[in-house]
């Protein structure tokens, strides 16, 4: 996976890809990095990248030809290395929210370009020259560098061979069956009062495996009644398509 990040703030980045797994992914080569600033097409002896509105009001608007020039100089610089275009992705609360269906699209897109906003935001047309906006949450940042970050490390810990364990990813929260993952336990056995539930020490890999669907279960259930319904939706959508295959 190649990530094409526009940001105003590389050094933001720094630390964060050298550590943990991420590190690993890029020293590995499952993961590369290229970033460009804005800055480096700005406008006039400030090198200005943003302007007031039209129409008056406070804070600063990026503006849409030294974003493009920023969006177009990645584009072109990968395509004179042979490597694929970007899917241009911008940053922005207005956006679709980030889930784990959009971390894993993007874990298999050859390359996704992050598009990180400053001030009050974009110029609106700029909105014509991306693919897709997706937000980190209902919250607002003062730059979408954070964001960039919580995208990539979501993408990249998808990955086959990253992780080094993928059955981890496949049973977590908000993976392949929709549910929040179950409670782990580790030593000591007793900590202030508090044990663990007798079944994770019994050996018998059957009833700790249906004791954590039921945990997983219950725990959707109460803390997350909405995923709960998407994971129904799929179960009866399921069974319908083996009724119609098995009818025809
Ligand atoms: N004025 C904008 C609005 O109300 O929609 C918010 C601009 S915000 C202060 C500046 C930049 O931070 C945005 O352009 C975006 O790139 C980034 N940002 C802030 N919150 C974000 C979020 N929840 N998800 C993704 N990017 C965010």
């Amino acid at each position: 996976m190649r990530v094409d990040v526009v940001t105003l703030f590389p050094e933001l980045f720094e630390t964060f890809l050298k550590t943990s797994f991420v590190g690993r992914a890029m020293t590995g080569g499952q993961l590369t990095a290229r970033f460009r600033s804005p800055r480096d097409f700005g406008l006039g002896k400030h090198k200005s990248v943003d302007d007031t509105p039209y129409g008056g009001g406070s804070g600063m608007v990026m503006r849409v030809d030294v974003m493009v020039a920023c969006m177009e100089a990645l584009d072109t610089e990968a395509e004179a290395a042979g490597l694929p275009r970007a899917r241009r992705v911008l940053l922005t609360p207005q956006g679709t929210p980030f889930v784990q269906s959009i971390a894993a699209r993007f874990s298999t897109t050859p390359a996704v370009m992050l598009i990180c906003g400053r001030y009050e935001g974009f110029d609106e047309r700029i909105r014509g020259f991306v693919d897709e906006e997706v937000s980190l949450g209902d919250f607002v940042m003062t730059g979408g560098e954070v964001a960039a970050m919580a995208m990539i490390e979501a993408s990249v810990r998808l990955i086959p061979g990253v992780l080094g364990n993928e059955e981890s990813t496949h049973e977590e929260s908000h993976g392949e069956g929709g549910l929040l993952e179950y409670p782990h336990y580790t030593r000591p056995a007793d900590f202030r009062g508090q044990g663990v539930p007798e079944v994770l020490a019994s050996g018998n890999h059957a009833h700790i495996a249906a004791w954590r669907r039921a945990q997983s279960m219950e725990r959707t259930r109460t803390r997350r009644p909405d995923l709960i319904e998407h994971v129904e939706a799929a179960v009866f959508e399921k069974l319908a398509k083996a009724r119609k295959e098995s009818a025809g």
